[in-house]
């Protein structure tokens, strides 16, 4: 067994100053019991937590760590960028450098940078009801876009893991332009659209979703949102805070749009663009931006948007993340996603792994694929929480909940994959041997 003893008290005096002792909901161990890891450094694929506990980590900071923990080229540009200062208020010259790398790389012709995903896609909301003068919005259930109001209607992510349907302190007028349907549904979406087509400001959707567990959309899905969209003039917001630059160095845009013809009009950045700090971004068609205030009448602002320690990670990030990088992403998923196979189908486990591009992750008991928020949370979730501790005693760090997509790096080597091998069969027959909760009376 792992020592947990410096966690512990961490988490004690943790939760008596903070709520949970956590500052973000999916980090607390509620799915699957225990105390939360507190974590100390972290090196390409490994981390270390306070007890001194080495891990493969396979959360990479729920995305952003593409390149691995403490990239030596990532510190050592951050260091410099330090040295000349934190933060300065005024535009700087590494803000413009992140915004040309993901110009080129994306869809986007022009991107306002920020300091969260959540800021990101509450951002691009405001924008397209302000460019559109429309209010309605259409989003899927299980999709997850930060904690903004207007969305926290059947979201996923940490919404999911905990079991709210909404939550408290979001009044029902401001979800009440939401209209929620179910994903890979085009007749719910061609339904909503025929009842308030001229109305909708936007439709949202995650390109690929990853926050109820990975449940790709189904080939030809982006497009049609893309279609049905502009026949009512409506914007299509991809939110590729997730995915973007982690499943291709554009995002899933890069498997999907590109390849078949289409670009949403609004596309959100997080996670890997920030390279382990706080920077996202929105960015989209020319003509929308530039209703943007200091252009236009649309307001968005940020005291810490486009930080200079922030985007120069994130610039070091994307740079060093070349298709070379994209290709051992890739492979190392691939080797991972036939390990964990081999030892669910050797335990006589039912599951559905799912995967868009390098991300994947396991629905339990499911007998078909998974393609929406309904056969997500159908599944047999507690099967998941032996499987996570078996892991976590073998020196593996997996997402604490059934409905998040595991991560691995560029740096996720053959020592990592060896680790996580040795590990698998018997938490694979912790999971067989789960028995189910008692069925609520
Ligand atoms: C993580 C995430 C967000 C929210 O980003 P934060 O930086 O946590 O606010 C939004 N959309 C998607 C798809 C995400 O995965």
């Amino acid at each position: 067994m792992t020592l947990t003893a410096a966690s512990q008290e961490l988490f004690d005096r943790a939760r008596a100053v903070s709520p949970g002792g956590v500052n973000s909901p999916v980090r607390a161990f509620r799915a699957v019991g225990g105390t939360p890891l507190f974590m100390r450094s972290g090196s390409g694929a490994w981390l270390t937590d306070v007890d001194g506990n080495r891990y493969v980590d396979l959360v990479g900071s729920w995305g952003p760590m593409l390149l691995g923990h403490a990239h030596p080229e990532v510190l050592a540009a951050v260091a410099e960028a330090v040295a000349r200062g934190t933060s300065f208020g005024t535009p700087s010259e590494p803000e413009v450098l992140l915004a040309e790398e993901i110009v080129a790389r994306t869809s986007a012709e022009q991107v306002r940078l920020v300091s969260s995903g959540t800021e990101a896609t509450m951002s691009a909301i405001r924008l397209a009801r302000g460019f559109t003068g429309r209010d309605k919005i259409v989003k899927f259930a299980g999709c997850y876009h930060g904690h903004v109001d207007a969305l926290l209607a059947e979201a996923g992510s940490g919404v999911v893991t905990l079991g709210i349907p909404g939550t408290p302190g979001v009044p029902a007028h401001v979800t009440a332009d939401t209209i929620v349907v179910p994903f890979n549904d085009r007749a719910a979406v061609e339904a909503a659209f025929a009842a308030y087509g001229d109305q909708i400001a936007c439709l949202i959707t995650e390109a690929a979703a990853g926050n109820m567990g990975v449940v790709p959309p189904e080939p030809g899905f982006n497009g049609f949102l893309a279609d049905i969209c502009k026949r009512d003039g409506a914007l299509f917001i991809s939110d590729e805070v997730m995915t973007g630059f982690r499943v291709t160095r554009s995002g899933y845009w890069g498997l999907d749009g590109q390849q078949e013809g289409w670009s949403p009009d609004l596309v959100t950045f997080g996670k890997v663009m920030g390279g382990g700090f706080p920077a996202a971004a929105f960015g989209g068609r020319r003509d929308v931006m530039e209703q943007l205030a200091p252009v236009g009448p649309v307001y968005q602002a940020g005291t810490l948007s486009g930080n200079p320690i922030a985007t120069t990670a994130g610039l070091t990030t994307l740079r060093l993340a070349d298709t070379d990088a994209y290709a051992r992403l890739d492979a190392a998923s691939l080797q991972l996603r036939g390990l964990v196979a081999d030892a669910l189908d050797s335990a006589g486990v039912t599951y559905s792994l799912q995967n868009a591009g390098n991300m994947f992750s396991v629905f339990w008991g499911a007998e078909q694929p998974v393609v929406d928020f309904a056969g997500a949370q159908a599944q047999e979730s507690w099967r998941y929480r032996p499987f996570f501790h078996a892991m976590l005693d073998a020196g593996v760090y997996l997402p604490p909940s059934a409905f998040e997509s595991w991560f691995v790096s560029a740096a996720h080597d053959e020592e990592a994959l060896t680790r996580i091998a040795a590990a698998l069969p018997g938490a694979a027959r912790a999971a067989a041997a789960a028995q189910a909760p008692p069925a609520p009376a």
